[in-house]
């Protein structure tokens, strides 16, 4: 190597040298600026997979408004950002859906169609350590409004992670119960293996949720809310 190649190849060294390092610095600001998140590395992180389930899908609109918003529509646009949240958060994610489509991978309609749908969701909630299933609220009393957080009765660490999630959800929306609500037939909390809650975000048949439900800057707080209900939850359980 002549000189002037040496010196060519010792600068790319350095600079790269600096780039890593200047990584690793933002990585820790980012890090440090967020209390709930320093516990997580020490290695929770790495046994924990967070299963997000975004309701309906495909052919299932779930609940709407007659005039094209749709359940399924913003219920996927908030699990995403949930779990960019989280990634960011350093903590591992895996969504049921990432498109408009249900989850039997057929979108049959007919007999069966929302069993296999809800059976395709339950299998991948049980990869992981954690599920939690986002919907949105629909009622014939346009008055009904605000948040539920459902957790399948009898599941102590179920009960937990709803009751970190509505706390933290109660600073962005307002609460249809205040406190979380226990299920007995809600079949994805009663099979899965795992703790799984449902958070009902709002109502879509309320007119001032369902305003709420279609402005990005509040499924943003709604998915951070919800994230930091998980974190919470994790944190805690450590
Ligand atoms: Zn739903």
């Amino acid at each position: 190597m002549r000189r002037s190649t040496i010196a060519v190849f010792l600068r790319k060294r350095v600079i790269r040298f600096l780039l890593i390092i200047g990584l690793i610095g933002f990585g820790l600001v980012a890090v440090t600026a967020d209390y709930t998140v320093v516990p997580l590395l020490g290695g929770l992180v790495r046994t924990t997979r967070v299963i997000l389930d975004a309701g309906h899908g495909g052919i299932d609109p779930g609940a709407h408004d007659r005039c094209g918003v749709l359940e399924k529509n913003i219920t996927l646009d908030v699990v995403l950002r949930m779990g960019d949240y989280l990634a960011l958060h350093g903590v591992p994610v895996e969504f049921t859906r990432e498109s408009d489509r249900d989850v039997t991978g057929e979108e049959i309609p007919g007999k069966g169609r929302h069993r296999r749908d809800l059976e395709g969701r339950l299998k991948i909630i049980n990869r992981g350590t954690v599920g939690v299933s986002v919907h949105v609220n629909s009622s014939g009393d346009s008055d009904e409004h605000g948040a539920v957080v459902f957790y399948p009765k009898d599941s102590e660490e179920g009960k937990r992670l709803a009751e970190a999630i509505l706390q933290k959800v109660h600073k962005v929306q307002s609460l249809n119960h205040t406190y979380v609500v226990p299920r007995t037939n809600l079949y994805l909390l009663r099979a899965s293996n795992v703790p799984t809650v449902l958070v009902e975000m709002g109502f879509i048949s309320n007119p001032e949720d369902k305003r709420k439900l279609q402005e990005p800057a509040f499924r943003q707080q709604m998915a951070v809310a919800v994230s930091e209900g998980i974190l919470q939850y994790l944190e805690d359980k450590r």
